[in-house]
């Protein structure tokens, strides 16, 4: 299975899940375990069953791992920015991320609000809505516009920033040089949340970490992918070691 024939799929979900979001009344709590929406079991609901009949494995947020053993496995967040969601603010997606044996192969993010869909492919670069993306280039703290993930402990000079809730589509929109850099002060996130994301990120040319300076380790987080770790993105590497420095206290 090449990235071609995942990104399909993947499109495939996309439009299927945006379907049954049209046609839910009830944007409420789902129940089940705490902070799940509806949204967020019918999602489920409709990308599993595509990605196992299309022979791909899933880890994802909703519902139990399944088809470990194969060789493509998706890492599937059915909406990213649930609370968005339930209160109509047009900023959560689907995020949807292909990891094989030499790592993240393919992934989508698209904002089900809007439509509009990023993707990217391992040496292929990243696009939104079908055009190539790249970061900004903004290299100084004070000329920088950031979005958050939680509440920053102080002021460290940012020009301005945002916490927008979430952060498939805040880091995607520093791979799309919208906003210059993101750090997240929370307890962090799963790989389902930033897997996708990830991989458009380092496609368009930005700079992700974790929030000490290490690399992502995609090979360790998928065995554990419920663990919570915390990223920094920026657009240049000068930007990035002056996040590190005055995020990682
Ligand atoms: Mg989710």
């Amino acid at each position: 299975m090449d990235a071609d024939n995942v990104l399909e799929i993947f499109h495939q979900i996309a439009g299927d899940i945006r379907s049954g979001l049209d046609e839910l009344d009830d944007w409420g709590l789902s129940g089940g375990h705490p902070g799940q929406y509806v949204h967020d079991v019918v999602a489920d609901e409709i990308a599993i069953p595509i990605l196992l009949a299309a022979g791909l494995g899933v880890v994802s947020e909703e519902s139990e791992s399944q088809g470990l053993d194969r060789p493509v496995i998706a890492v599937v967040d059915p909406i990213d920015g649930s609370t968005n969601a339930s209160l109509g603010i047009p900023w959560y997606a689907t995020s949807l991320c292909a990891v094989d044996s030499d790592g993240l192969l393919a992934s989508l993010v698209c904002n089900q609000a809007t439509g509009n869909t990023y993707v990217a492919a391992r040496g292929m670069g990243a696009e939104l809505n079908g055009e190539p993306i790249q970061p900004s280039r903004k290299s100084e703290m004070k000329d920088s516009i950031l979005v958050f993930n939680g509440l920053p402990h102080s002021y460290f000079g940012w020009k301005q920033y945002r916490a927008l809730g979430s952060a498939a589509l805040d880091l995607c929109s520093v791979a799309d040089g919208t906003f210059d850099g993101f750090a997240d002060f929370s307890s962090g996130l799963a790989l389902w949340d930033y897997a996708g994301a990830a991989l458009i990120c380092s496609e368009s040319g930005v700079v992700i970490s974790e929030t000490n300076g290490a690399k992502l380790d995609f090979e360790n987080l998928l065995k554990s992918p419920s663990s919570r770790i915390r990223l920094l993105a920026s657009g240049t590497q000068s930007l990035h070691e002056n996040l590190i420095d005055s995020v990682d206290v």
